[in-house]
């Protein structure tokens, strides 16, 4: 497996809008450390405690994004360098993240994730939800945490009809969000879905296997 290969093969087919996430997860600290050595410099983790042990032995113009499913007692954690949280998908996580960021007087970004997907196995907040959220005061009064986007994962499926409407919606979702609450992120788009993300307006795809190669486990 060619890491820095696979890394140039994908960026030299991302628009210059598009953000790519490089998703190392279960992957171990020498083949970030690949990647790395050819420019790439955002990370993505979904789990808490690797993506801290893993902070802690590289370098440190890494940024670091947390891609998963967050537990709000874990964010003391990660409050001290996480540059971008894509799961965020309630106020009680939100005001959490807030409280722990206000320790390290930073404002961390974080992105809104909307249920797309059919399935029920997939987090996410509904369009309706994610809009009362950015209409309330308790979210207003919040000021270390930046809501910067939207983030969404499709169905798993070989139907690219289907998954090609699921990535519609987020887009559509992310513009009525926008008039309320200016953002410019669409988190959108893996390792086999994300060039039908891109053409669904994705501007930042988060890349894994094609990058690293298959994970033994989740
Ligand atoms: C693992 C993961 C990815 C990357 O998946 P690949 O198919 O390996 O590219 C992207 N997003 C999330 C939320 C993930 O958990």
């Amino acid at each position: 497996m060619d890491i820095q290969h696979n890394l140039l093969q994908i960026k030299s087919q991302l628009p210059k809008h598009v953000t790519l996430v490089a998703v190392s997860k279960t992957k171990p600290a020498s083949d970030i450390m690949e990647a790395y050595n050819s420019g790439q410099r955002i990370f993505g983790e979904n789990k808490i405690q690797e993506m801290a042990e893993k902070y802690e032995q590289l370098p440190k113009d890494i940024e670091w994004h947390m891609i998963g499913h967050v537990q709000r007692n874990k964010v003391k954690y990660m409050a001290h360098f996480v540059s971008l949280i894509h799961g965020v998908d309630n106020l009680k996580l939100l005001r959490e993240i807030d409280k722990q960021a206000q320790k390290h007087n930073r404002t961390i970004k974080c992105l809104l994730q909307i249920k797309i997907a059919e399935e029920d196995s997939k987090f996410g907040m509904s369009p309706e939800d994610a809009a009362s959220l950015l209409h309330d005061e308790a979210f207003h009064s919040l000021k270390h945490i930046a809501i910067v986007g939207v983030m969404g994962m499709a169905t798993f499926t070989e139907n690219e009809t289907q998954i090609k409407t699921e990535f519609s919606n987020l887009k559509t979702t992310f513009e009525q969000l926008n008039a309320i609450h200016p953002m410019d992120i669409i988190s959108m788009g893996m390792s086999g879905d994300y060039p039908l993300a891109i053409e669904c307006g994705s501007t930042m795809v988060r890349v894994g296997s094609s990058i690293f190669g298959e994970r033994n486990y989740l």
